[in-house]
């Protein structure tokens, strides 16, 4: 896995991945994993940041689980990507601490994204909520990604990373690339046709969501409020019912007609409804057996494991080199010679 150029991305692992996720930031991945080479971060320690009670601690082996069940039954091939459990890789603190010194508070207290986080938890900013970015740029840095995928809002974290590996290099010589980003899909629309889609807005079809339940969930969306019944023309721009068509039902034959049949007021709700619950379900199809065959094998956990031992590898090269550029190494070896000089002497004599 080497000579390629390298993609860091991931998640927090606060939950399953719904169709937002896919759309936002999966597909990309599954597109990209044979191009670069990859290597997914479950972020715990950033969930941290917002969420560290010991019950929020106790979830994070059954969310990290379930996040990379529905990556790998989404497509993501686990033999060609690496994922990793970001605590489990002390050496990660202490890429923090060195790089905490790159980046000032004025910098970091101008990010719009971190006030909101701890207003979206309900939480006063706490310090490692402000040194978020510094952390993020440790998990794009000790791997040396040359690429980031990035939503909107997260362009400004990975701007953080560039000046602080920047700055590294400047000051102790060339270690880091400087990464770039790489955009990432859409947004998707939760089924209350209000929100982006969001588990914690109760808008969310899940990936490992079952046929039932997706039938029922697309039951009860949002469609155009003006069509109390099925002879009145509708409208499909920005009708969340519509845009899952556009995302999710391959036959775009299907969809055109179901289009123009809404806007002339020939067709209803039922059949737009039922046509799209059929296409969200053969898109989910392939997943349910891709996760029944890797929930069997009892291979995940194994995945992580392993992903982690050999990110770590390459973290603890990363924090060699960063303390011999930093001159670090020097320091100490310098002590532990005076030492043994000494004690050396102390034995002839
Ligand atoms: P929460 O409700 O806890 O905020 P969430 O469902 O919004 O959870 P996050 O963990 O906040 O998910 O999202 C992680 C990343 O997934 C985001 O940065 C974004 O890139 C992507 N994402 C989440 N929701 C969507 C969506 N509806 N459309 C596109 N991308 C999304
Ligand atoms: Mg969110």
């Amino acid at each position: 896995m080497t000579e390629r150029k390298r993609i860091l991305t991931g998640d927090r692992p606060t939950g399953k991945l719904h169709l937002g996720h896919y759309v936002g930031s999966l597909a990309n991945r599954i597109r990209f994993q044979h191009e670069y080479d990859s290597v997914f971060i479950i972020a715990d320690l950033h969930m941290l940041t917002t969420k560290n009670t010991p019950q929020d601690i106790a979830e994070i082996d059954g969310n990290a689980r379930a996040l990379v069940l529905d990556a790998i039954s989404a497509g993501i091939e686990p033999d060609n990507v690496l994922f990793y459990l970001q605590s489990a890789i002390p050496e990660m603190a202490e890429i923090n601490t060195l790089f905490q010194n790159m980046v000032t508070v004025a910098r970091l207290e101008r990010l719009p994204s971190l006030k909101d986080m701890a207003r979206n938890a309900n939480i006063e900013m706490p310090y490692g909520l402000l040194g978020y970015p510094v952390l993020q740029a440790a998990d794009i840095l000790h791997v040396k990604a040359h690429l980031v995928p990035v939503g909107r809002d997260n362009v400004a974290h990975v701007e953080i990373t560039r000046e602080i590996a920047r700055r590294f290099n400047h000051l102790y010589g060339d270690v880091f690339p400087v990464p770039d980003f790489l955009s990432e899909g859409g947004t998707l629309v939760g089924t209350d046709g209000q929100a982006k889609m969001s588990k914690s807005l109760n808008n969310a079809i899940f990936l490992s969501d079952d046929p039932q339940t997706v039938a029922k969930k697309v039951q009860g969306m949002y469609t155009d409020p003006k069509r109390i019944s099925a002879d009145i023309p509708g409208t499909v721009e920005g009708n969340p019912v519509f845009d899952y068509h556009d995302a999710f039902n391959p036959d775009k034959a299907e969809v055109e007609d179901l289009k123009t049949r809404y806007r002339a007021g020939q067709v209803g709700d039922v059949e737009v409804k039922g046509k799209l619950t059929t296409a969200i379900n053969n898109f989910l199809a392939p997943m349910h057996e891709r996760r029944a065959q890797y929930e069997e094998s009892g291979l995940i956990e194994e995945i992580i494991v392993n992903g982690t031992n050999e990110v770590r590898a390459m973290t603890q090269a990363t924090v060699l080199e960063m303390r011999k550029a930093m001159g670090l190494t020097g320091v100490w070896n310098r002590m532990r010679r005076k030492v043994e000089r000494r004690q050396k002497k102390m034995m002839k004599e």
